[in-house]
């Protein structure tokens, strides 16, 4: 008889630890998802069109660490794609994160060329600096773009996405906003990004398509949870807060809402995702056909509503990363640590923000940590 585990929730975490079970230890791997499809909110699917469509929110693969390019390479190609992210402030558009090509996109070339020649002898090209950080400026005109990237960009921005001002959320959510001393208008510097060119939901399907994994789909942990004497290990990468019944209370998550629309023309808007931290009610509008190389004259865009993370309404998005939240987290943890052949692991069992390359580079390391 081989060995057993079951894992909760087919997106990466689960399909990264589910495929190293099965290929490298020829573990049984009975692995479950509560919702209908695998790929967790990284799902995508065709629409009639030949679209496709992220059905919760854009996903962008980036990495530049070696070890999780290596192993997702093997399920997928990837296309050329180079993410490019606009922000429209004042009837104008200008390059996000803000860098050196912003300053010229808003403020007229004699401001702009003597702001960039302070930046060059105040930073190093290529650095990265955090807004909140940049806010403390002797110098007239660099106090004066920080003011105008704080006030037109980040507050707006952060409030309407969060619910929040930047200074009140950990310093990882503003520096995930920085100024950039550069003119790489790439919103990632990773080594490799792209897109899946048959798509996550595909990618996560070959991740699992072997004879010894089992998938289960519309199947609530709740559901199996008197049979686990069945498993010789669990990895449970849905809510660490829902595991534990909210035994100390709700581990608190923005949540996005977002409205598709279709349009008979060819694209419509220039630019794969365009922010709007000021005007709108939306923060961004996604346009799906630019992650792709389809030719056709209609096309499919998301305007993108943040909303509070309701249980049974919407879903886990973001986890607010404010320091009550953390502590509340930590008694699920001292929780977890007491249970044996248990493993919380993904974006929901460690109530962190991982991207993509994270969570399956997160996933790796436990299995590496294994004593088995
Ligand atoms: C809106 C948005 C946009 C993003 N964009 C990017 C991007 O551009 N680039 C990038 O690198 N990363 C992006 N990310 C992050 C990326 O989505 C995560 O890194 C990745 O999804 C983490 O995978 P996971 O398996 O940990 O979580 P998930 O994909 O959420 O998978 C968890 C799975 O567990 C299942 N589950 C939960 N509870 C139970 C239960 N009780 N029983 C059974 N199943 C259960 C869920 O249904 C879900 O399928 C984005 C995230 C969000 C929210």
């Amino acid at each position: 008889m081989n060995k057993k585990i079951l894992v909760v929730g087919a997106g990466f975490s689960g399909a990264t630890i589910a495929n190293l079970f099965a290929t490298k230890l020829n573990y049984d791997v009975h692995i479950i998802d509560k919702k209908g499809h695998i790929a967790g909110i990284s799902y995508d699917y065709t629409d009639n069109n030949g679209i496709v469509i992220h059905k919760y929110g854009s996903h962008i693969f980036h990495t530049s660490n070696e070890k999780v390019w290596n192993f997702i390479s093997q399920f997928c190609d990837f296309n050329q794609y180079i993410h490019k992210v606009l922000v429209f402030i004042d009837g104008k558009y200008c390059s996000l994160p803000f860098n050196l090509n912003s300053i010229y996109q808003v403020f007229n070339k004699q401001k702009a060329q003597i702001i960039e020649e302070k930046l060059y002898k105040k930073y190093e090209y290529n650095k990265k600096i955090s807004v909140l950080d940049f806010l403390n400026q002797d110098d007239e005109d660099l106090k004066k773009l920080a003011r105008y990237v704080y006030e037109k960009i980040f507050l707006p921005y952060s409030l309407k996405q969060w619910g929040f001002k930047p200074d009140e959320l950990n310093c990882d959510v503003c520096a995930r906003v920085p100024i950039f001393i550069s003119k790489d208008d790439r919103y990632f510097q990773d080594k490799y990004q792209g897109i899946p060119k048959d798509g996550y939901t595909n990618l996560i399907s070959k991740m699992l398509n072997y004879p010894n994994i089992k998938v289960s789909l519309n199947c609530d942990f709740k559901t199996v949870r008197n049979s686990l004497k069945d498993y010789d290990m669990i990895f449970y990468t849905g809510a660490i807060d829902e595991y534990f019944g909210y035994k100390f209370g709700q581990l608190p998550y923005r949540s996005v809402r977002l409205e598709l629309e279709e349009y008979n023309q060819e694209f419509y808007q220039f630019n794969s995702v365009i922010n709007y931290p000021c005007a709108q009610k939306f923060t961004r509008i996604h346009e799906y056909k630019y992650f792709s190389n389809i030719k056709i004259n209609k096309t499919v865009i998301a305007k993108e509503y943040p909303e509070a993370f309701v249980l049974g309404k919407n879903n886990r998005c973001y986890p607010i990363l404010k320091k009550d939240n953390f502590i509340l987290y930590e008694k699920y943890l001292n929780e977890a640590k007491a249970k044996n052949n248990l493993c919380f692991l993904g974006r929901l069992g460690d109530y962190m923000y991982y991207d993509m390359d994270k969570a399956i580079l997160r996933a790796i390391e436990v299995f590496d940590s294994l004593d088995i």
